[in-house]
């Protein structure tokens, strides 16, 4: 049993391992939780003995544990910059820093515009851009209905009806301002907040990979909290393995196996942050529209492209408009595939995928 554990491990070379950590506040929590994960991250290091045990540097920033491998010249000065870099970004984005520029920016709602650091204002406009394509789906402004539900908290619970509709008008991207001259952000309507959750971490991830790549570094794995970037090839030219989380089962087992080549591999899923009451399972994908978990029979979205920031705005995107019209829009993408998990246990592709179920209790459907 060990062996067959063994040698199905020593065939990926990474393996997406996802988190649902509770943001900063609930700190006795937070550390236990992530002591045991680092326990099990190192666990699973030695236990596959491949090469993920060349030195890696795990930490917790953005709310999740940020795992960095540097296969080659990987000295520590290239971790401490990875991991400062990270942090700068984190103190821009992260609506939980009072002084971050997204906080100042909600706590002007109705009131006046920002002035915000240029990298804050690209990814704003970024995250506008896919608001726009996915017809909404994606939206920035969720702030106010992710409070709502405390999805992030100590005490998530399901809203009334009432707090939610009163709550609804406030989700709208395009009243969210932009002045490109002087880098002002203003959302029109008091109440609105900002909430980059589903797109920051893309963007740390490719500026980490800018980091590696400057230091002259060509192969290396960023793992932020499961979305995986992978840079260069492997020695032998192999595709890498990159294992799909089993969203029914959030301890770390896997569906199956990615072959891919260097590429972002990004997921959204239900098992991310999630709670049950009377039975039902809420997680933290809503639909802007309703206000609540987006239903559309998906447990999981990867997006497998070239730009990190892209594919985390569109697992997201993709997982809320669900998997006919989520299709329709990946085809009119270029160099972008993506893996759909159904509650029914199905699992599709898109055609540039190369996929191998390992779970027969989950179906590959063509
Ligand atoms: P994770 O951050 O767990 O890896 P995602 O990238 O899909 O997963 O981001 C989910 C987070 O994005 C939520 O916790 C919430 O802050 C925010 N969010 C939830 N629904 C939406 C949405 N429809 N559009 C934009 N952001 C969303
Ligand atoms: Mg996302």
């Amino acid at each position: 049993m060990a062996a067959t554990l063994k040698n199905f491990l020593n065939a990926l070379d990474c393996r997406q391992i996802f988190y649902h950590e509770p943001h900063k506040p609930h700190e006795l929590v937070l550390r236990k939780r992530t002591l045991v994960r680092f326990f099990l991250i190192f666990l699973f290091l030695t236990l596959t003995g491949c090469e993920q045990t060349q030195p890696s540097r795990s930490e917790f920033a953005l709310g999740t544990v940020c795992t960095i491998t540097l296969y080659e010249q990987g000295d520590k000065t290239v971790y401490n910059n990875i991991f400062s870099r990270i942090r700068e970004i984190e103190n821009l984005m992260s609506v939980n820093i009072p002084s971050s520029d997204i906080s100042r920016i909600n706590a002007a709602a109705g009131i006046e515009p920002v002035q915000v650091q240029k990298e804050t204002f690209n990814v704003i406009e970024r995250a506008l851009y896919f608001a726009r394509l996915s017809g909404g789906a994606f939206d920035p402004t969720i702030g106010p209905i992710v409070s709502l539900w405390n999805i992030n908290g100590d005490n998530p619970q399901v809203p009334s009806r009432e707090k939610i509709d009163a709550s609804l008008p406030l989700v709208n991207w395009r009243n969210i301002e932009l002045d490109a001259e002087k880098r002002g952000v203003y959302l029109t309507r008091r109440g609105m907040t900002l909430d980059l959750g589903a797109i920051a971490k893309g963007y740390a991830a490719d500026e980490a990979a800018v980091i590696i790549k400057n230091a002259g570094i060509s192969r290396a794995l960023i793992d932020l909290g499961g979305n995986i970037l992978i840079i260069g090839e492997k020695p032998d030219k192999k595709p890498w393995s990159v294992g799909i989380q089993n969203p029914l089962d959030n301890r770390g087992s896997v569906i199956g196996v990615l072959h891919t080549a260097e590429k972002t591999i990004v997921t959204s899923g239900v098992y991310e942050r999630f709670f049950k009451e009377n039975d039902r399972r809420y997680h933290h994908l809503f639909d802007p529209s309703q206000g609540y978990p987006a239903q559309t029979g998906l447990l999981s979205v990867t997006l497998v492209t070239g730009v990190s920031m892209d594919a985390d705005a569109l697992s997201t995107a993709i997982f809320v408009l669900g998997y006919a019209k989520g299709l329709s829009l990946l085809k009119t993408l270029p160099d972008t595939e993506a893996i759909f998990v159904f509650e029914d246990k199905s699992v599709r592709t898109t055609s540039g995928i190369n996929f191998t179920l390992t779970d027969d209790s989950f179906r590959l459907q063509p």
